[in-house]
């Protein structure tokens, strides 16, 4: 499936939510797809749903093997990726605070949501570079933003704040080598982790991950964006 003048991208968690909608807005914007879960047989359902030949692999982003193995079986039908979309992510703060909260939810948390995407770039850096103009978007959370950190999601927000330094931090040492890397909020959004009583569509939510893919200024990096705007961290 290689051929130079396709775009390609990867969307993590590209088989509901949020990231199944950025999978759409790629594919409605002419790019080849490989989309990720951690279950290899809903991988498998939503690509055959997108259609179009979306490549489904089984991924998850808190075991490093299982990294490994995914940048593995992609490098053996492709050479580059123009778009690393790492939209996987959980939410396991439960009637908790920061006073009470666990080491075990707060390291799940930041295991999945800050350590998984770093892993998830450094290992497909290889690929990354091989593209004329790569990206890296990062799907965050204006609760990981420093005015909305909020006492009763202490794993949560804390791994997104964490994630955005992360991106700060990858921004800066991609430059030279031509890759943007920037956060995304995408607002509060009806998924399972947003729930029923979320205002936004996954679409809605999706948008400005999809701008920034396909038609962003790619000289823009290190940011956080909402709405297409860039906001402060
Ligand atoms: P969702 O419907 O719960 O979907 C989460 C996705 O992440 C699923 O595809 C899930 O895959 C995947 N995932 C979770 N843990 C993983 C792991 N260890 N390895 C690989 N994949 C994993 O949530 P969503 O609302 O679409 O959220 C997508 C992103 O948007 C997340 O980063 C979230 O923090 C962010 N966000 C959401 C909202 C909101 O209101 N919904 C607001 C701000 C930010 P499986 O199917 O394999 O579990």
């Amino acid at each position: 499936m290689d051929s130079q003048q396709m775009k390609r991208a990867l969307v993590t968690g590209g088989n509901r939510g949020i990231g199944f909608a950025i999978a759409k807005g790629l594919l409605a914007a002419g790019y080849e797809l490989i989309i990720t879960s951690r279950s290899l047989e809903d991988a498998n359902q939503a690509a055959n749903e997108l259609g179009n030949g979306v490549v489904p692999i089984a991924l998850d982003i808190g075991d490093d093997l299982s990294i490994e193995q995914a940048v593995r079986s992609v490098s053996k039908d492709i050479a580059y990726l123009d778009v690393l979309i790492n939209n996987a992510g959980v939410y396991p703060d439960k009637n908790t605070d920061v006073l009470t909260v666990s080491r075990d939810v707060l390291e799940t948390a930041i295991n999945t949501n800050t350590f998984g995407v770093i892993k998830m770039v450094q290992a497909f850096l290889p690929l990354l570079e091989a593209s004329q103009e790569a990206r890296v978007i990062n799907v965050s959370s204006g609760m990981g933003s420093i005015g909305g950190l909020t006492s009763t999601a202490p794993s949560y927000c804390l791994s997104k704040l964490a994630l955005n330094g992360a991106t700060i931090m990858l921004s800066q040492s991609l430059q030279t080598r031509g890759i943007a890397v920037n956060s995304v909020g995408p607002g509060w959004v009806k998924t399972d982790m947003g729930g029923s009583s979320a205002p936004r569509t996954p679409e809605q939510g999706a948008d400005t991950v999809v701008w920034l893919a396909t038609e962003a200024k790619h000289g823009e990096s290190g940011k956080f964006w909402r709405d297409r705007k860039a906001i402060s961290f």
